[in-house]
């Protein structure tokens, strides 16, 4: 076994830097080979059995080395004990990703297979602790040829596609990366909920109560935004994550409220969000607007949700008589309140009480039934109660503290602090 022992010493001294073999490792690894003889494997078989010995030549070539030191017949790979032919479609698999990634743009890819449950079995028979697995292999070996091919490079942390292969039927599907889109959107009209709102009896189906349309909305800001998003991107759907909403009655004006829209499969990545933001404005002209829109991160979402965004709103409320409606304003600035969910949300919030910081709040308008109020406050404040107190769920309020009943006329956002600022 001369010949042997020297093959492994010659890759014993080409990798000196990431492996180490002593003399009894080298006659296990020996000793393992002539094992593997009473199986019929093809080369690429036989040398991904010893694949993590020496980097820089492929299995094929490792085991074709072995076999003719252990004076073995050559064998085909269609009559390979272990992958029955499988190694010999790495071409084929390759064309198949390359076919089902035409419709796409993309910068970066993974290949990822599926392979036969009776090989994995036989695999784990054989085993040896050098091996690497064939799912591996052909993931390489078809991705190799596919970046080639193509001119783009794999990428194992954050692909823009995986395609995985069914090396069982010779089916590649795709999985796609979603693109998300940051920016933030005015609300210039009242009656449309930020989010699509499917019907209450049917969930989307469509049925007689919603008319048919499966929406209790015709609009929503979301589609306003998504529609034209949508087209260019050539996505199958999209999500939106806002953060925060507002009620469907209250505009969103000022700097706008933070939002990401997120586009699943997309058919292309590399658009222009200048000209979409133009596209956008012009579809949703005088409902809704955006500003702002850049590629974002997934885990951004995670960020904008929990953010805590202090709101400046502008209130008009009615009164039969004012009260001590200005020493109730002073009484409030800088005040904490505590709201118990109010009773027109309690069906879909968890009945607590929250505790909010009124940041900032002044007169900015005081007529003999009427007042218009500009209110800076915490995060998830509720305005409506804090006016009304919601039947002493609320307090202290603008009314308790004013001693009269108010009622809210109007209200809308009209600015959205940093994130964090003033708690
Ligand atoms: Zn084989
Ligand atoms: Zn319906």
């Amino acid at each position: 076994m001369a010949p042997f022992l020297s093959f492994f010493q010659i890759s014993l001294h080409k990798n000196l830097l990431s492996f180490f073999f002593t003399y009894v490792q080298l006659e296990d690894i020996k000793e393992k080979a002539k094992k593997l003889a009473k199986y019929k494997l093809c080369d690429a078989c036989l040398g991904r059995q010893f694949a993590k010995i020496e980097h820089g030549i492929s299995n094929r070539e490792r085991g074709k080395r072995i076999r003719e030191m252990l004076g073995l017949e050559k064998v085909d790979e269609s009559e390979c004990w272990l992958c029955d032919g499988l190694m010999n479609e790495i071409e084929k698999f390759a064309d198949l990703v390359i076919d089902a990634l035409k419709d796409y743009e993309f910068n970066t890819f993974l290949v990822g297979c599926k392979v036969d449950e009776e090989i994995l079995r036989k695999e784990k028979e054989i085993e040896t602790p050098y091996a690497e697995s064939i799912k591996r292999e052909i993931n390489r070996e078809v991705g190799k040829i596919v970046a080639k091919k193509l001119d783009k490079p794999a990428d194992f942390k954050e692909p823009d596609i995986v395609a995985l292969i069914n090396t069982l039927y010779d089916v590649v599907e795709l999985d796609v990366r979603p693109i998300y889109i940051y920016g933030r959107y005015r609300k210039l009209v009242r009656g449309i909920p930020q989010t699509k709102w499917y019907c209450r009896k049917c969930y989307g189906k469509g049925c007689e109560y919603c008319n048919y349309k499966g929406k209790m909305y015709e609009e929503s800001v979301e589609e306003l935004i998504a529609k034209k998003a949508l087209e260019a991107f050539e996505a199958e759907d999209e999500s939106f994550h806002g953060a925060g909403r507002e009620d469907i009655d209250v505009l969103m004006l000022g700097n706008g409220r933070p939002f990401i829209l997120e586009l699943k499969e997309p058919r292309k990545r590399n658009v222009d969000l200048k000209e979409l933001e133009k596209q956008i404005n012009e579809y949703a002209k005088g409902k809704v607007e955006v500003t702002g829109l850049r590629y974002a991160k997934k885990e951004e979402i995670e960020k904008l949700k929990s953010a805590e965004y202090p709101k400046i709103y502008r209130v008009v409320i009615k009164f039969r008589e004012k009260g001590k409606i200005n020493e109730a304003v002073n009484a409030l600035r800088g005040r904490i309140i505590s709201q118990r969910t109010p009773k027109r949300v309690a069906h879909r919030r968890a009945d607590k009480i929250r505790h909010k910081k009124i940041i900032d709040i002044k007169i900015e308008d005081l007529k003999m039934n009427e007042a218009t109020l500009i209110i800076k406050a915490e995060s998830g404040t509720y305005i409506k109660e804090l006016i009304t107190g919601d039947e002493g769920r609320t307090t202290p309020s603008l009314a308790e503290l004013a001693g009269v009943e108010m009622k809210v006329e109007k209200l809308d956002v009209i600015g959205i602090g940093d994130k964090d600022e003033e708690k």
